[in-house]
């Protein structure tokens, strides 16, 4: 059996194609196009954002660095029960608990953080503290990522630092209800009237 060869013809080209000087051309005649475009017009193709100029919007649900919320009157949410710090895998939460002043409807109740500093360069974000906090006392929802530094010392945000973060739509609260020791409208336990 013979086999049947296809003999192809070379296809014919100019001096000018051969070369390809045309087609460089053009190739750089976009590049540089591109280059000059994106470079000096707002009106660009560009997906990669100019920060810090440039900022994205992250969203809602990202876990940004922490705050600590307020209630009505300023005070912290927080009453130091220590279930974020243990929760925390990472082992960066730092709480020191205090008690309100005898008088205070909170005496005796609950406790407020003394000392409240998380290490933000420990921290790994996964959020555990949040999950773990009966009080909706702390949060994630800054919507900011730690700024760089070079000093270790500006990773630890205190509790001074934490209570003035506001979450991303710029409330230092939280729109779940608290009620209040001695509350009226407190359907649970006070000092006096049992568990
Ligand atoms: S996000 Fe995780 S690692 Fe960071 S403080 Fe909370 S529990 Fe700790
Ligand atoms: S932030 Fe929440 S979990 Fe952590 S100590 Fe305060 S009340 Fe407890």
């Amino acid at each position: 059996m013979t086999a049947s060869v296809k003999v192809m013809k070379k296809p014919k080209r100019t001096i000018a194609e051969q070369s390809y000087v045309k087609e460089v051309g053009k190739g750089l005649g976009l590049t540089i196009g591109r280059f000059l475009k994106n470079t000096f017009t707002e009106d660009n193709d560009i997906v990669t954002y100019r920060y810090p100029e440039q900022k994205r919007t992250y969203p809602r649900r990202f876990r940004g660095i922490h705050r600590l919320t307020q209630r009505e009157d300023g005070s912290p949410r927080c009453v130091a029960c220590l279930c974020c710090s243990t929760a925390c895998p990472a082992q960066c939460i730092h709480i020191e608990a205090g008690e309100y002043a005898e008088g205070d409807p909170r005496y005796g109740y609950e406790r407020y953080p003394e000392v409240f500093v998380i290490d933000e360069l420990r921290c790994i974000f996964c959020g555990y503290c949040v999950e773990a906090c009966p009080c909706d006392a702390i949060r994630m929802d800054t919507g900011a990522h730690m700024p760089p530094s070079t000093s270790r010392e500006d990773f630890l945000f205190d509790k001074e630092i934490l209570l003035s973060l506001p979450a991303q739509d710029g409330t230092v609260l939280t729109a779940n209800p608290r009620h209040e020791p001695g509350d009226a409208s407190h359907p649970g336990i006070d000092r006096e009237h049992g568990h």
